[in-house]
């Protein structure tokens, strides 16, 4: 297979200020994911490290970027799958810790379990050796919204990941999104991937990225099951949302009912001379 990667900078109004660096940062994360793949690596580490990259740029509402919750304090979720066997993990309400996309890896890979939360998931994460983050970028967060990718390497191997500060405004202390959770946020199988962002509450009420996957499971092409899966959860849920499939003949799709979202989608062919 040729490898491809999806990725997306999330659903909701960009300021046309921000608009440019973060797309130009959605791209090289992108190109970063695809040419480790090109070079070896299978889909897990290319949505790990495309994901990171977007978490350490502060432009995104994700890692640096987070957003605070309404005590101040900047609680991060993010969760990752491997759909070849349906390996997940994730962190909920993570605080002080670089890169929650790894610490869901390390969850997924180091323990027996698919979810960790709040000062566990962090006491782990340090446990685990990852790096800390002192202080998120700004007193109300990065500009962007969260971040998420989706890839299939040369042995077929479909992963997602998403990693996000939450909601830009408004949220109690604790509370967890759908990017914490697999299923909603995040889904991998053995036909395709999805991420998924925006208002969390009716992302988890709709499970949204599995029924996404369902709709590829059916037969409708990515495109079709974007689309379908975001008018379903506007219509029960009356929520905005936007995602991004790839399936595994490599065929991709994103749809959103927000003002904007920002994504982008990579093949070798993209970047062969
Ligand atoms: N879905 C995220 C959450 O509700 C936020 C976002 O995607 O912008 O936590």
């Amino acid at each position: 297979m040729k490898p491809i990667i999806i990725v997306h900078g999330g659903a909701g109004t960009w300021k046309n200020k921000d608009l440019k660096k973060a797309t130009e940062k959605l791209k090289s994360a992108a190109r970063r994911g695809l040419d480790l793949m090109t070079q070896g690596a299978n889909s897990l580490e290319a949505v790990e490290q495309s994901v990171i990259m977007m978490e350490n740029s502060g432009l995104f509402n994700a890692g640096r970027g987070a957003c605070r919750q309404k005590d101040g304090t900047a609680r991060m979720d993010a969760s990752i799958m491997r759909g070849g066997d349906l390996a997940c993990g994730a962190v909920g309400a993570i605080e002080g810790v670089r890169n929650p996309i790894s610490a869901a890896r390390k969850v997924m890979e180091s323990t027996d379990h698919v979810l960790l939360t709040s000062h566990f998931a962090a006491k782990f994460a340090v446990q685990e050796g990852l790096a800390q983050l002192h202080e998120p970028l700004t007193e109300a967060g990065g500009t962007g919204e969260t971040v998420g990718a989706v890839a299939m390497d040369r042995a077929g191997l479909i992963s997602a990941g998403t990693s996000t500060g939450g909601l830009s405004r408004g949220m109690d202390p604790g509370r967890i999104g759908d990017s914490a959770l697999v299923g909603c946020g995040t889904y991998a199988n053995e036909y395709c991937g999805v991420s998924a962002t925006g208002h969390g509450e009716a992302i988890i009420a709709a499970v949204l990225a599995r029924r996404a996957s369902e709709y590829v499971e059916l037969g409708l092409s990515p495109q079709e099951a974007a689309e379908e899966a975001i008018q379903y959860l506007q219509k029960k849920t009356g929520g905005t949302a936007g995602l991004i499939i790839l399936d595994r003949t490599g065929r991709s799709g994103a749809d959103f009912n927000t003002p904007h979202m920002l994504w982008d989608s990579l093949t070798a062919e993209d970047v062969e001379p």
